[in-house]
């Protein structure tokens, strides 16, 4: 029986109280210009949690022009290096400071355990504003030698004012890819946040304006995509802009920022990355790594393992071990102890999502459990296993973004690899395997910015993430993280004496 949560009855953690709703602009708490609001809903149920303010093109404005100021007139882009690091190791203490009441509200807000916010997600988000606070102060450009009688220095200086645009699947995690590096080089940012989670970026923005963020350096807008987001990518005053999110949305961010001023784009966009299980792997990790692969976060990570190829020879027994598997997931609220899976986002991804597993069920692929909604209110969707998946249907070539995992059979390394690789999209790939020939073969062949062997979700603050192909453009965290939002500037001047 699916959902047999452990006994926990009560949650545990209520929901914390609903501080902020409103969008932050030059430091202040500000209404939208038009009065608006929009209702942020509770997906274990579908009521409304709170109304918050809806920014659009005016509220962009406001917003541009109070970081062009932060920028322009300092006090951020006058701090030195070491200042604005102490800034983000101040935020970062403050956020383990505040850990559960983070948790509860973006559990609240999105639908994720709150065992994992707590335990997890918001411990990384403090994680990786120590990365970057150790950055901060580590930047620097170089002398180099040339013809001629001249002295050479190649500067890397912040682009200005940042755009950054986030998506719902994990709210602050997004947040501080995209923050976190942007700040540690001296930006200053308008940052728009998911409709469907508007509230946890607007809370820990408060309390990085308490560890001594100047006013203007990070503004919050809560809002629409269309409206708020085509605003900030189409803005003339914005100098540069990085998008997580669809690779639909992504093309039109791509196109709004070259009929604008041209500004430069990073995008971490869609996936379809395969979980290769050979026959000479630890067949009961498999099954969980590549269960965890794809069902974590409720399905809906950009990098899910959504094919999993599994070798012939262990095929049937990996398959009724993968039932077993997903029949034994804990569905449930997620505030509730022990809850492995909590509800998906929202109606419209609630709604897609059946749609795929109805086709499923018509494209041949056999439905091994699952297949059908979670209890009776709010989205949750009971954890799906098709075997026997072709190539080519629907459930094979799309991004689900939900508990839906789809197992396909093969024969051999090199008709993996190609179909592996049969994919508009190179987001990332899992590959389970004893044989180092193996492993290093296919680390090689497949077009995918992350290759993770025997294991999967390593998200270490230190190892870049991004896309090939149609899965996105630039790398977020790591070192590479921070040429997304530097300017390089070199400087030539002409030497009287060259001797020296
Ligand atoms: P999803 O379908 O998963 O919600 P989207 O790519 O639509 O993914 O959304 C990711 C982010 O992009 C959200 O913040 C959303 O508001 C924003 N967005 C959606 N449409 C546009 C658009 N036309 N221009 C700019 N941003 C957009």
């Amino acid at each position: 029986k699916f959902g047999t949560a452990v006994a926990v009855e009560e949650p545990i953690k209520p929901p914390v109280k609903v501080e902020h709703t409103q969008l932050l602009i030059g430091g202040k708490f500000v209404d939208a210009i038009s009065g608006r609001t929009f209702p942020t809903l509770d997906p274990r149920t579908g009521d409304i949690i709170a109304h918050v303010a809806e920014g659009d093109e005016e509220d962009v404005d406001l917003a541009v022009i109070a970081a062009r100021k932060a920028f322009d007139e300092g006090p951020w882009t006058r701090m030195t290096a070491y200042e604005r690091s102490m800034v983000l190791y101040r935020f970062a203490d403050l956020i383990e400071k505040h850990n559960d009441e983070i948790a509860a509200l973006e559990t609240w807000d999105n639908g994720k355990p709150y065992e994992q916010s707590a335990s997890a997600e918001i411990p990384m988000l403090a994680r990786l504003m120590r990365y970057y606070a150790g950055w901060a102060d580590k930047i620097h450009g170089l002398v180099v030698p040339a013809d001629g009688p001249h002295h050479v220095q190649v500067l890397q200086e912040p682009m200005g004012v940042v755009g950054q645009i986030i998506p719902w699947n994990f709210p602050l995690l997004m947040y501080a890819w995209k923050v976190g590096p942007a700040l540690a080089t001296g930006n200053t940012i308008v940052l728009k946040t998911a409709e469907q989670t508007p509230l946890s970026a607007i809370y820990v923005t408060n309390l990085l304006m308490e560890a001594g963020l100047p006013p203007g350096v990070l503004n919050i807008i809560s809002g629409f995509g269309p409206t708020a987001g085509a605003a900030l990518a189409s803005h003339m005053e914005v100098d540069k802009i990085a998008f997580t999110g669809s690779t639909e949305t992504g093309k039109i961010v791509v196109e709004l920022a070259a009929r604008s001023n041209l500004k430069p784009v990073t995008l971490e966009l869609g996936g379809k990355s395969p979980f290769i299980v050979f026959d000479d792997a630890d067949i009961d990790q498999a099954v969980e790594l590549a269960h965890f692969a794809l069902f974590f976060n409720q399905g809906q990570c950009c990098c899910a393992g959504s094919r999993t190829y599994v070798h012939e020879r262990v095929y049937d027994e990996f398959v009724e071990k993968s039932k077993v598997r997903a029949m034994k997931r804990v569905v449930g609220d997620p505030f509730k102890k022990g809850v492995e899976q909590g509800p998906q986002i929202d109606m419209e991804q609630f709604n897609k999502i059946m749609k795929y597993i109805r086709l499923g069920k018509d494209s041949g692929a056999t439905l091994v459990c699952g297949g059908d909604r979670f209890g009776s209110k709010g989205y949750f969707i009971q954890p799906t296993v098709f075997a026997d998946v072709q190539e080519g249907t629907p459930i094979a070539t799309d991004e689900i973004f939900g508990p839906v995992q789809s197992i396909f059979k093969f024969r051999n390394i090199d008709e993996v690899i190609q179909r592996a690789n049969a994919t508009r999209y190179g987001l990332a790939a899992g590959v389970f395997t004893s044989n180092l020939d193996t492993a290093n073969t296919i680390s090689r062949a497949l077009k995918a910015g992350t290759i993770w062997i025997n294991c999967f979700d390593v998200f270490d603050a230190a190892i870049p993430f991004g896309g090939y192909k149609m899965s996105g453009q630039g790398r977020e965290k790591g070192m590479d993280s921070l040429k997304n939002y530097l300017q390089v500037k070199s400087v030539v001047t002409h030497l009287k004496n060259p001797a020296w």
